[in-house]
């Protein structure tokens, strides 16, 4: 196996946390939308998700994933697409697979901080 190869299998350990997420009992299409999903129903799919990761107990570990990572669909983190797209063009913070790997199980650097300035009255 290369190192390039190596470095793109993910550990058991890097995704330990999500076994533990709220979503787990939850349908995916709340998280996950499709292109023909109509917008009205993606919006309430994602309120509801974000309402699930409220209560879930590894919130700040998905959500530093995903900045980290820079995921680009899908509700992580309490966060939808559109509202991490906000806080990384913001951030500028360009990501490569050694950031991840060496970022994994640490707190995104912007993460602590966003709820009072980027928040408040959005869920889009
Ligand atoms: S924060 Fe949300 S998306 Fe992440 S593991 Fe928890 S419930 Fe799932």
């Amino acid at each position: 196996m290369s190192i390039q190869s190596e470095r793109l299998v993910p550990t058991v350990d890097f995704w330990a946390w999500r076994s533990l997420g709220a979503c787990q009992e939850h349908p995916i299409e709340l998280f996950f939308h499709s292109e023909d999903t109509p917008r009205g129903q993606r919006r309430r799919n994602e309120r509801e998700a974000v309402s699930i990761c409220g209560d879930c107990p590894v919130l700040q570990t998905c959500r530093d994933h995903a900045l980290s990572t820079g995921e680009r669909y899908g509700v992580w983190g309490g966060l939808t697409e559109n509202q991490r797209l906000r806080i990384l063009s913001r951030s500028r913070s360009l990501v490569s697979v050694d950031d991840v790997e060496r970022r994994a199980g640490e707190r995104h650097p912007i993460s602590a901080g966003i709820f009072a300035s980027d928040l408040a009255g959005s869920s889009d």
